[in-house]
């Protein structure tokens, strides 16, 4: 049996990744000067975890600041002060529809469920539900801002004497501390445990500090004070002693992942799988050590030390929520991994590189990739590339895809990417909405050239020759007099890309050439073009230009 448990302090070891993340999370919320860092384990003094519902929701509060709601209901401050500041003698018609426009969020999240627990909760003369009610504005009618400008600046006046109220209580001490943190809870917290305690629908009402604070927090020190000598079960996370089995693992959400691992420790003839009330307090830390953007997370299991852990993690989140960036995106949670990667490949001289569990957590569930090295060395090499496919996309059965989180996904998945290249360049064939250029295809094709050299043997085209194919395409296109004839070929090359049927593409395009009384490019009879890959390759890369826009074609220097 581990014993974890000293005197004054408790020790919490590295083991499979949900605890990792837990301890990850548990590091930054108390902040890495009151705990003990070691190579596989973190010390914590027990007095630290005395008030630890104040450090866990601040943190929350805090690192989530950038996407919460309250920064929004806030947002209008600074605009109203302008105003008044100038004498509203630049409030025009613009101004007046974003102040429309900003009522509506207000009364959207002002009149929420989170917002509508928290308001009992704050000790306030302000009723802020009937200030929110009250402020309002009418249309503007047409002309009136030019003919009666007074008239409106004086409406607008009267909005701002409430705005100037309801801006007052939101900055209210007592309900930065509980807004901020209740917001959270329903974005971040729940995505790593749900259903115990304030997170229980029974109890969404009332003061959740005092709930989290008397659930986890006193539970543990009470069962740290008793006498566990009589114990007859153990906790399958950490082995100290439990008198009963009472806490199982369903709070922690797709904790079935994990349990099946644990059962060999469970004690006894039962199946079920308890801990004990510290390893349930090191659990809700979970959300903490993932980085989260709209209810998509990610955590890399890099377990070589703690200090890794924290390193890798921490460079995640704050690429991800750094206050300076103007947006946050879902898709930011994959670039900020490919660039932490990429930091942290560039300062591996000492380590070498290994391979890594990255765990993601989207639609409800965890997902787990292991990248292996040459995975990394893929995302290296492509790393200029990678970074012009940041926003770009096509829509796929009604649905946005973005290019670049499905490279990824895809390389994570080790897969290639001629099925990704096929679905684009097929949706564009057929007149659905791409928004890229075929610049950007080339440059998949050749990132997918660097992950396919990693695997086999093969003879890797340069940037120069792959845009030479392409531009063959685009000129085999205009060839044509009959644009639907042209069409109708490059949709059926692409289908004898998408078989493999490389005669068939062969066939095809050699009665191309002969109908136009022209000469068959030479790569394809080369060596090249008979491996399956080099076939997709140059096949891809001259259907592009084929069927890419005319437009858009580029000189012969593809400059990176
Ligand atoms: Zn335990």
């Amino acid at each position: 049996m581990d014993s974890f448990m000293k005197d004054d302090r408790i020790e919490f070891r590295l083991n499979s990744w949900m605890e990792n993340a837990a301890i990850c999370g548990l590091v930054n919320i108390l902040g890495e000067e009151h705990v003990k860092i070691n190579p596989q384990s973190v010390e914590v003094p027990t007095e630290a975890l005395r008030n630890f519902e104040e450090s866990y929701f601040g943190y929350f509060a805090e690192q989530y600041q950038k996407l919460s709601s309250l920064t929004k209901v806030l947002a209008y401050e600074d605009e109203m002060l302008r105003q008044q500041q100038e004498q509203f003698a630049h409030f025009d018609e613009k101004a007046y529809q974003r102040l429309q426009k900003y009522l509506t969020d207000l009364k959207r999240y002002g009149e929420s469920n989170s917002y509508l627990a928290v308001y009992p909760l704050i000790d306030s003369p302000t009723d802020i539900v009937s200030l929110i009610k009250q402020v309002k504005i009418d249309k503007l009618k047409k002309g009136e801002m030019t003919q009666d400008k007074a008239q409106v600046i004086e409406r607008v006046k009267k909005c701002y004497d409430l705005l100037a109220e309801i801006f007052a209580y939101y900055h209210q001490e007592e309900v930065q501390r509980y807004l901020a943190a209740k917001i959270q809870i329903y974005s971040v917290i729940n995505n790593g445990y749900n259903d115990v305690s304030f997170l229980n629908r029974q109890e969404s009402k009332g003061d959740f500090f005092e709930k989290y604070h008397n659930y986890f927090v006193e539970s543990m020190f009470s069962y740290l004070e008793e006498d566990h000598q009589k114990d007859k079960l153990s906790c399958t996370n950490c082995g100290q002693p439990i008198k009963k089995g009472e806490i199982s693992y369903s709070f922690i959400n797709q904790a079935g992942y994990d349990a099946n691992r644990k059962q060999s420790n469970a004690w006894g003839f039962t199946n079920d799988l308890f801990m004990c009330p510290v390893c349930r307090l090191l659990y809700t830390c979970i959300p903490a050590g993932f980085t989260y953007v709209y209810n998509q997370g990610i955590f890399v299991n890099d377990n070589h030390s703690v200090r890794t852990l924290l390193d890798v993690n921490t460079n995640i989140r704050l690429n991800v929520l750094s206050v300076n960036k103007a947006e946050v995106k879902a898709d930011d949670t994959y670039a900020a991994l490919i660039r932490t990667l990429q930091d942290s490949m560039n300062q591996q001289h000492r380590r070498e590189l290994q391979d890594t569990q990255v765990v993601r957590y989207e639609n409800e569930r965890y997902y787990f990739n292991l990248l292996p090295k040459h995975i990394l060395k893929t995302i290296e090499q492509s790393k200029d590339k990678l970074a012009k496919l940041f926003n770009v996309g096509f829509i796929l059965n009604g649905e946005y895809q973005s290019v670049y989180k499905e490279t990824i996904t895809r390389l994570m998945n080790n897969t290639n990417l001629f099925s990704l290249i096929y679905q684009i360049i097929r949706t564009q064939a057929t007149g659905g909405q791409v928004y890229m250029k075929t610049d950007h295809i080339i440059k998949l094709i050749a990132i997918n050239q660097n992950f396919l050299k990693e695997l086999i043997q093969m003879k890797e085209l340069k940037d120069e020759e792959l845009q030479r194919i392409r531009r063959d395409g685009f000129f085999l296109k205009k060839e044509y007099a009959n644009k639907n004839k042209a069409d109708s070929i490059g949709l059926r090359l692409l289908n004898a890309l998408k078989i493999g049927d490389k005669n068939g593409f062969l066939d095809l395009l050699l009665n191309s050439y002969m109908y136009l009384n022209k000469q068959v490019p030479k790569y394809f009879t080369s060596a090249t073009f008979n491996d399956e890959e080099g076939f997709k390759t140059i096949g891809y890369s001259f259907v592009a230009g084929m069927i890419g826009d005319y437009a858009k074609i580029e000189g012969g220097n593809d400059n990176e």
